[in-house]
């Protein structure tokens, strides 16, 4: 699929490089064409004007001062003057074609001072007409010149920006495929995380439904007996739809979250209270485990966020710290104000991290030991959650840790 839409967006890309070359080429030579026809002309005008004046030597000394421009050299070099009985009167022709050409023009009494352009021969020529009166006689006044200079250095123009753009436009092609696929990869990598967001989840979401299943299919043979020599069926069916709903709890977070549906209420609140009240929540967790749940809060730090999502990224934290240490060891929560930031860590004695762990159990459905941590009823998608509600308020969750020493996580809160 991605093969494909890489391979459209070179397509298109290239499209839009042909069309604006082909539009600067058409522009240019416009501009280069208009450029000539108007000075062509004005020299035109001008050579016109000397001939009048029977400025001969105009003709003769070509390094004459008048304006002549660079691809019109030869102006005036070719002119008829024609009395109103068909005759030329004077003239200076290279190309006895234009004698006939000429002619047949003086007979046209719409074409005056204006220019045509035609081709005899193989020559292609620009004329200019103009009717005067010389001793009260009407005489009209052609002055011919060759543009086919003009025309050669256009096209030569055009063919050597054709060839140029191809070699370019040959040139882009890969580099637009591979910029395509730069452009692609984090759609990409999007993409394949959802897959496996979505794999991993049914995959999650099958284990509990196995096991409720095996126990209702257990207690159906057991249709005879008294429930409470088998509430141990029950307690099963009971732990597991518990696990299941906190499970799709924390999906419909992840999916609200990124759909940005997930409101965040800002408001002031006592965080020092807020850690105060999750110490209380989570001390007896703690002792049941033979954990030390100790805080260090320093009072009075109000904050404005969303007090239940900070809640629970802090929970979130408390509670793994308290899974992943084992029995006789410790777990702090720290409270502490600074000028730019708040910080709340929680340090615990426990298993810790190794570096590479370190870097991925942020992500959805990571557990270190997969199999222990599933029997303690983590999804590994706690610390995501957390994250993302850190992230909401603008903060991030830093981690130390050492592996078999313990973990310091660490929430910074910008004020
Ligand atoms: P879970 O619900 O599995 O705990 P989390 O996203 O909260 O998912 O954590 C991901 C993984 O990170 C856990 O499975 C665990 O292996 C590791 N982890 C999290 N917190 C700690 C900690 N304090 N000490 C050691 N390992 C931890």
């Amino acid at each position: 699929m991605f093969k494909e839409i890489r391979r459209q967006i070179t397509l298109f890309n290239t499209l839009i490089l042909i069309a604006f070359l082909l539009l600067f080429i058409l522009l240019l030579v416009f501009l280069i064409q208009w450029s000539f026809q108007r000075s062509g002309e004005k020299a035109l005008i001008n050579a016109a004007q000397h001939i009048r004046n029977e400025n001969l030597s105009f003709y003769e000394d070509k390094e004459e001062d008048y304006d002549k421009p660079a691809f019109h050299g030869d102006i005036g070099t070719e002119f008829i003057v024609w009395d109103l009985n068909g005759n030329a009167d004077r003239m200076h022709i290279v190309n006895d074609d234009l004698i006939m050409e000429g002619y047949e023009l003086s007979l046209d009494t719409s074409f005056n001072n204006s220019f045509k352009t035609f081709k005899t021969g193989d020559r292609t020529y620009r004329v200019y007409s103009a009717s005067y009166y010389d001793d009260d006689q009407k005489k009209i006044i052609q002055v011919f010149q060759e543009i086919d200079t003009e025309q050669n250095v256009i096209s030569y123009l055009v063919f050597f920006l054709l060839f140029i753009g191809s070699g370019g436009i040959l040139l882009l092609i890969p580099i637009s495929y591979i910029l395509a696929g730069k452009s692609l990869q984090p759609i990409k990598e999007t993409f394949e995380n959802q897959k496996k967001f979505i794999a991993d989840a049914s995959h999650e979401l099958r284990t509990p439904l196995t096991v409720i299943q095996t126990n209702v299919e257990v207690l159906r043979l057991k249709e005879d007996e008294v429930l409470a020599d088998n509430i141990k069926w029950l307690n099963n069916i009971g732990n597991e739809s518990e696990s299941m709903s906190k499970l799709v709890s924390q999906l419909l977070t992840i999916a609200q979250s990124d759909n940005n549906k997930i409101v965040f209420e800002k408001k002031l609140f006592d965080l020092s209270a807020l850690c105060a009240e999750i110490i209380d929540l989570m001390v007896d967790v703690a002792k049941d485990k033979n954990i030390t749940l100790n805080g260090e809060i320093e009072s009075g730090i109000d904050y404005e966020g969303d007090e239940e999502k900070l809640k629970q990224a802090i929970r979130i934290l408390v509670d793994n710290a308290i899974k992943y240490t084992p029995s006789g060891g410790r777990v702090d929560l720290i409270l502490k104000d600074g000028i730019r930031f708040v910080s709340v860590s929680v340090k615990d004695t426990g298993v810790g991290l190794s570096p590479e762990d370190q870097k991925k159990i942020f992500s959805r459905f990571y557990r270190v030991d997969d199999a222990r941590n599933r029997e303690s009823g983590g999804f590994g998608l706690g610390l995501n959650i957390a994250d993302m509600a850190v992230k909401h308020h603008g903060g991030r969750i830093k981690l130390q840790s050492v592996p078999d020493e313990g973990s310091t996580f660490t929430i910074v809160l910008p004020k």
